[in-house]
């Protein structure tokens, strides 16, 4: 029989590698998609987006408990949280959508290798190898290869660890945390990231006492300022500590306990005992043992550059998602590379990810939703600006919800309108944010956005709001 020559060979299979999977199956390529371990997924599905957007319903649903009795719901007494039945429930979803996932694969004809991916050398007449191997153990076949037009690395990111210190019952990453055989009654979270910020708000709400530090001198480092002031703010209101433009300088552990040494701004050193210190200061690509030594790429720091098509220097390789020097490590910039690719490879229609018109959304409490440039970015790169802000506290549905913290941010350009950042802290930030990203692809102006009608009373009405205010002309405020 014919040796196959699939059209693309994708190695990895997370939120970028599947998404790059159904795509082209959905454009009639051959695709084979090759997943080291056991289920697809990825980080996103099972150490990442879902299991911790899981626990965050559970603290928000235990949060809004919390005040039954103010909401006129009585009789439902202290309410306690069973930390096995929330595991469960998290696991539950997990394995609902990984099963998704094969039905998905099916639908779309790809094949599916369960095994490690390497690419074994430069293409011979345009078609590449990459060596497939059964895990250890698995009886699933021996090594072969598989020949393929194209190749698309997907290979996804691992937590990194600080200098001296290594992951265990006690030292956690996102991956540790996640299976706790309790709810710890007190933390250190390393790094105001996402990932960090996230997890301490989330075990807050379950009652443990966190203590975040940072090195740089404000929480959510990223994003505009004046929201991580408002995040600062509202964190010291629930009653979690941070320390920013702090150092981590030491740990030690003893059988029930870490001790942590810290050295705040002011140069005062501390040391804090805690069950548990979450490590959360990034993500390395895993871009080790994929065979790119074979090939034209060079690595940066294990990134891997590409053009505006996600090709790499080696002709008919692409690179998507959280292996991609400069772009943000987002499970939709993933999904959406490999959209781009896929259309790319097929021959069809495909507009350039932009990097400004990426939203990062941070599902703390408050949550953070944003995109484009922050005020500050936008000035140093000299433009003209008009800022409007709008509180969320003059806004009907936010009483409603009983959410008042946070605003509506927004960055113009101060002659032709221009959307060119959106920032929002808030209730529902990282649904609202949507809206922003798409008057920006769209190109919308202020002007525009002030004229489009928003349901009331709804919290996307602070959008509205948020548009007025550049001209002060917010009619809630
Ligand atoms: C705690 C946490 C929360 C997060 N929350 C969010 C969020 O809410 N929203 C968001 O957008 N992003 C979030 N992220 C980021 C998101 O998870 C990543 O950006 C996303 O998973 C990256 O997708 P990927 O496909 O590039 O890589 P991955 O999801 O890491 O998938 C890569 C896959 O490749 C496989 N693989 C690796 N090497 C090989 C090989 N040689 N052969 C075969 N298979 C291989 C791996 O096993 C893995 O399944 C979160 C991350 C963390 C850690």
């Amino acid at each position: 029989m014919a040796e196959t020559i699939y059209d693309v060979a994708i190695i990895g299979g997370g939120p970028a590698g599947y998404t790059a999977a159904i795509r082209a199956g959905q454009y009639g390529l051959k695709v084979a998609l090759i997943e080291k371990e056991s289920k697809l997924g990825g980080t996103c599905l099972h150490w990442g987006c879902i299991p911790t957007k899981s626990l965050l319903f559970n603290a928000e649903v235990y949060d809004h408990l919390k005040h039954a009795v103010e909401y006129g719901i009585e009789g439902l007494g202290e309410g306690k949280l069973n930390w096995d039945t929330i595991q469960k429930r998290k696991q539950g979803i997990i394995d609902k959508h990984a099963k998704g996932l094969v039905f998905l694969m099916k639908k779309n004809k790809v094949t599916v290798f369960a095994s490690h991916g390497r690419l074994s050398g430069p293409a011979k007449d345009g078609v590449h190898s990459v060596d497939v191997q059964a895990a250890p153990g698995t009886g699933e076949g021996e090594r072969t290869s598989i020949k393929a037009k194209n190749v698309i690395l997907a290979t996804g990111s691992d937590a990194k660890m600080l200098p001296g210190l290594q992951a265990d019952s006690q030292v956690l990453t996102n991956m540790e945390i996640l299976s706790l055989k309790e709810i710890p009654k007190s933390m250190v979270v390393i790094g105001s990231g996402a990932v960090g910020v996230e997890f301490g708000s989330i075990f807050k709400s379950f009652g443990t006492e966190i203590t975040i530090v940072e090195a740089l001198p404000r929480l959510v480092p990223n994003e505009d300022e004046d929201v991580s002031k408002e995040l600062a703010r509202v964190f010291r209101k629930r009653g979690i500590e941070s320390f920013v433009g702090a150092k981590f300088e030491k740990l030690e552990k003893t059988k029930t306990s870490v001790k942590v040494t810290i050295t705040a701004s002011d140069g005062k050193q501390m040391v804090k005992e805690v069950d548990k210190v979450l490590v959360a200061v990034g993500r390395a690509p895993r871009t080790g043992d994929v065979g790119l030594d074979k090939t034209k790429i060079k690595p940066d720091r294990g990134f891997i550059t590409v053009n505006e098509w996600m090709q790499t220097q080696e002709p008919g390789v692409y690179a998507i998602g959280d292996i991609v020097a400069g772009l943000p490590q987002l499970a939709h910039v993933g999904a959406m590379c490999g959209m781009v690719v896929a259309a790319r490879i097929a021959g069809k229609y495909a507009r350039p990810v932009k990097r400004e018109r990426v939203p990062a959304c941070t599902y703390c409490e408050p949550q953070i939703g944003s995109v484009g440039l922050t005020e500050a970015a936008a000035k140093e790169k000299g433009l003209q600006v008009k800022v409007g802000k709008f509180p969320f506290t003059a806004n009907s549905k936010a009483s409603i919800v009983d959410s008042h913290e946070g605003f509506v941010k927004i960055v113009a350009d101060a002659k032709y309108g221009e959307i060119l950042g959106v920032h929002i802290i808030g209730p529902q930030a990282t649904e609202l944010i949507a809206e922003a990203v798409t008057a920006m692809e769209l190109e919308a102006t202020v002007e525009e956005m002030m004229f489009t009608i928003h349901a009331h009373p709804t919290l996307a009405e602070a959008m509205l709001d948020g548009f007025g205010s550049v001209e002060n002309m917010a009619i809630n405020a």
